[in-house]
């Protein structure tokens, strides 16, 4: 594989569009690692939105974290079902359906998400590493084992504890300081060396260890490409950005590679 380095223009996104088609065409393998950003389009807050409503006046990043857990259960536990309930009235956009689609097109296609949304699944999507968990699963706050809501002990003030330990239930997540998930995370990275064109997607790249792995990816021969309507770290070091929304830009990729344009 080689490096192809292509002149940065976002006067010229036609050409930048073409050279990713004709990489695309060629590439055996495929990696698309999405962020917050690709669900936007669904009307799920990124961080940076801000919250609305009741949670207006809470920093997330203050809430996903195992210390506010512990100081306070409750709030953390409220906070996760308003983003249940935020998710439950969702649909997958344009962009999630564009990704399941572009599957059909390469030889091999594998989405890495930081979401915890599960709606790259919800959209069709088949080959996904969760390297955050996923919102809708509860485990173990002691044992760290995944565990149904339905064989879940009520609390006597109002939350669900573990069946075996008594423990906490907790939303299956990883919280700001936690270790990601180790097999996910190595297949990331493994997916992310051996790729031939890399996607980030609607991510700040911003929150380790993910931000790394387009770098890893470039280093290792990747033509890397940014989707993202604002600039990141990551721009300077892409071979083709594309400063659109993930939901418009997407699904012109796939209409394009099968118009053969
Ligand atoms: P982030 O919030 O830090 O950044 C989102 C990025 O998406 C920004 O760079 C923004 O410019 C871009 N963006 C916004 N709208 C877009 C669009 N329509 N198309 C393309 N890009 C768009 O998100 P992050 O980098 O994923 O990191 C934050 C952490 O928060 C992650 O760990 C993630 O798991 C978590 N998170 C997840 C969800 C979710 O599951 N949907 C939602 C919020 C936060």
């Amino acid at each position: 594989m080689t490096n192809h380095p292509i002149t940065q223009s976002p006067n010229h996104p036609i050409s930048n569009l073409q050279s990713l088609l004709s990489h695309l065409r060629s590439a055996q393998r495929v990696v698309a690692l999405t962020g917050a950003g690709v669900s936007a389009e669904s009307g799920i807050p990124t961080f940076r939105d801000a919250q609305t409503g009741l949670w207006a006046k809470y920093d997330p990043t203050q809430l996903a974290t195992p210390e506010a857990f512990a100081r306070n259960p409750r709030l953390v536990w409220d906070w996760y079902e308003w983003r249940r309930a935020l998710r439950r009235d969702t649909q997958p956009n344009a962009g999630h359906y564009a990704l399941a689609a572009l599957a059909k097109h390469v030889p091999h296609l594998v989405v890495i998400t930081q979401n915890i949304d599960g709606l790259h699944q919800l959209a069709g999507s088949t080959d996904v590493i969760e390297l955050h968990g996923n919102l809708q699963r509860n485990k173990c706050s002691r044992e760290n084992i995944v565990i149904d809501r339905a064989a879940a002990r009520p609390t006597a003030d109002g939350l669900l504890a573990c069946p075996h330990c008594g423990a906490y239930l907790r939303p299956d997540v990883v919280w700001f300081g936690e270790a990601l998930p180790r097999d996910a995370l190595e297949r990331a990275f493994a997916e992310s060396t051996q790729c031939d064109v890399f996607f980030a997607i609607g991510t700040s790249g911003v929150v380790e260890p993910a931000a790394s792995l387009p770098r890893y990816a470039k280093r290792a021969g990747a033509f890397l490409v940014e989707i993202n309507p604002e600039e990141t770290p990551l721009s300077t070091i892409a071979d083709v950005v594309l400063r659109r929304k993930s939901g418009e830009v997407l699904p012109e990729i796939v209409r394009r590679l099968e118009s053969r344009d």
